[in-house]
């Protein structure tokens, strides 16, 4: 039987209605760029496996490093002791994080990396002895699919049965230039009546709601408001962390620093799931004290995962290389020259790109979920292209090991695609 046919027995897989798409391909390999299903099809795999592969699947340094790992030391309680993976993990991050931070929590995905922001955001507030309750997230956003994050995520039609549980958020629309004044006196109206404890942004590009691009500036302004005002800021770069938009991490193109960054995907290269949450000295230190209520009380069993840490490093390693760094700018250059090519096609309504991140909304009606979403999905599949639609936006966020000739094949595919829906 095949894989196909044998995973209807007893899974249930995430962002499925299993009624009406009961068929999950089987993949039995990946390496590189390329995934290989159990018919023996191969796929270019154009979103790196949900941005998280960026090095290639079962990159050989980086599953080296962790092989070797693996028979060293392979998990322990990182509440009652400390490693070597861990400790070279923090220093090698706070020398590429923004300067202002100095503190690193870690966490097992990326949700909990959110929770864990939150709640310091709060526990700082509430450390220093001062209820602040109330969040403001970006419409649109994307944090994750547990309370808090489900909570500031404003993609949130699929909240339904959840809504009378979810934290008190506060959303502003997402600033364009135009409309930065109107924001801030909403914001101003917002400061007046309640006791605002943190402000979560997805920094540069938000993912979920379709790669969607704003200005550094334009947000500089919303994030320069809320340090005026002891609002807490949350930079959800597990998205766009590790060079996605051309530099280490968004928030270095940004002025403002974020006071707490949350960090995964592209974290461990794919191998295995982690997470962390950063912050600033400042925060950090609102935790000490004689009372131990005051410390921070979140914690996850697979806590800075020693295999975890090293895969990690090894990916950190290979993203300051000269070779990476360079292929980073040959795919944004490369993104640059295809953008220009096929912007007025009469199907297409905007493209867009920043780093390695390329998308197009299509001109058609039909729904973010509707059916040709799947048509799209079937159409790349066909011709040996992984990508995934979000709604009517089709996006690519390559692997930085990409070959030229895959990078056109993907750019050739959307444009046949275009041409046939
Ligand atoms: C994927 C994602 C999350 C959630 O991470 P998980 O590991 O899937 O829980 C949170 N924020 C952003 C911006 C993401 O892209």
């Amino acid at each position: 039987m095949s894989l196909q046919e044998r995973d209807k027995k007893h899974l249930w897989h995430p962002l499925k209605q299993h009624q009406t798409h009961p068929n999950s391909l089987g993949i039995v390999k990946a390496k590189g760029c390329m995934l290989t299903d159990e018919n023996g099809n191969d796929y270019i795999d154009a979103i790196s496996s949900w941005y998280t592969c960026m090095f290639g699947h079962c990159n050989p340094y980086i599953t080296g490093q962790v092989a070797e790992q693996m028979q060293t030391l392979d998990q322990i309680m990182f509440s009652d002791f400390t490693h070597e993976p861990a400790i070279k993990l923090s220093e090698e991050l706070i020398k590429i994080l923004p300067k202002n931070q100095n503190r690193i929590f870690f966490n097992d995905n990326g949700s909990t990396a959110v929770e864990a922001g939150i709640k310091m955001a709060l526990q700082y507030h509430f450390n220093k002895g001062e209820k602040r309750s109330l969040f403001i997230a970006l419409e649109n956003g994307f944090h994750g699919d547990t309370f808090g994050a489900m909570s500031v995520s404003g993609l949130s039609v699929y909240n339904g049965p959840f809504e009378d549980f979810l934290m008190h958020v506060e959303r502003i629309p997402v600033p364009n230039g135009e409309n930065n004044q109107a924001i801030i006196d909403q914001l101003k109206q917002l400061v007046s009546k309640q006791k605002v404890a943190g402000f979560i942004y997805e920094p540069l590009v938000q993912g979920a709601a379709g790669m969607k691009i704003h200005k550094a500036e334009d947000l500089d302004i919303i994030l320069q408001f809320c340090k005026e005002n002891d609002i807490l800021t949350i930079a959800d770069e597990v998205m766009t962390g590790f060079g996605k938009t051309g530099s280490n991490f968004a928030s270095n193109e940004i002025n403002t620093k974020p006071d707490i960054i949350c960090l995964s995907k592209a974290l461990t290269a794919g191998l295995v799931p982690m997470a962390i949450t950063s912050c600033t000295e400042e925060i950090y230190t609102a935790f000490l004290s004689s009372d131990i209520a005051k410390g921070f009380f979140h914690c996850h069993t697979y806590s800075a995962n020693p295999i975890a840490c090293r895969a990690a490093l090894a990916s950190i390693e290979l993203l300051q290389s000269e070779e990476i760094q360079e292929n980073i700018q040959q795919i944004t250059a490369a993104h640059s020259t295809f953008a220009n090519k096929i912007k007025d096609h009469t199907k297409i309504t905007e493209v867009r790109y920043k780093g390695v991140i390329l998308a197009i909304d299509l001109k058609t009606n039909s729904s973010r979920y509707g059916s040709l979403r799947d048509q799209l999905l079937t159409s790349f599949m066909n011709d040996g292209i992984f990508l995934r639609p979000l709604g009517n936006t089709i996006y690519i966020q390559p692997p930085y090991v990409i070959t030229e000739a895959q990078l056109n094949k993907i750019y050739t595919t959307i444009e046949k695609v275009l041409d046939t829906f």
